[in-house]
């Protein structure tokens, strides 16, 4: 699996010594990408300590941060400021859907066109490098949980008098 010599590659990177600690990060990180869950640091630091007790937080999350910069972990925002880590592949590039309610993640690989960044360059006199994209909204199971939270406490409808004769089948024209 491509993912996981890349992921120890950025390990043998930071340090000639494949200690304990990075080995476990290593790995947990290659499960984690086989399945494709998000984790927050404190998720993969508590896991991580079942195996070794000793491991630091602080190992852990400059762990995570080097992955990042280097492309292996993607940070997703979720519209309330926090924010998750995926090992999304590292290679194709897309952007992240979350949901609002359950922070369920979505990859998308849709992007604004090269000409529209240019113009957004263009007015602003930047030269554009790079972007960050995130889309919020809220998925299906969280729509219809909704819809049946409300149906349950409103009392029952009044009988549906929004139909006009203009709109009653049989009656066009
Ligand atoms: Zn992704
Ligand atoms: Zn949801
Ligand atoms: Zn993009």
């Amino acid at each position: 699996m491509m993912i996981a010599a890349k992921i120890y590659a950025a390990f043998d990177e930071v340090s000639q010594r494949s200690t304990r600690p990075r080995k476990l990060i290593a790995d947990r990180l290659i499960e984690l990408a086989s399945s494709c869950a998000d984790f927050t640091v404190e998720d993969l630091w508590q896991e991580l300590r079942q195996a070794e007790p000793r491991i630091g937080r602080a190992t852990v999350y400059r762990s995570v941060e080097k992955l990042v910069n280097m492309g292996l972990l993607d940070r997703i925002e979720f519209a309330d400021g926090t924010h998750h880590y995926r090992v999304c592949g590292g290679s194709e590039h897309h952007h992240h859907l979350t949901c609002t309610q359950c922070h369920r993640v979505v990859d998308i690989d849709i992007c604004l066109p090269a000409d529209q960044f240019a113009a957004i360059g263009d007015q602003a006199d930047f030269v554009i490098e790079g972007h960050a994209l995130t889309l919020f909204g809220r998925c299906k199971n969280c729509r219809t949980q909704g819809e049946r939270a409300f149906f349950e406490k409103s009392t029952p409808l009044p009988p549906d008098n929004t139909y006009s004769s203009e709109d009653a089948p049989g009656e066009a024209q």
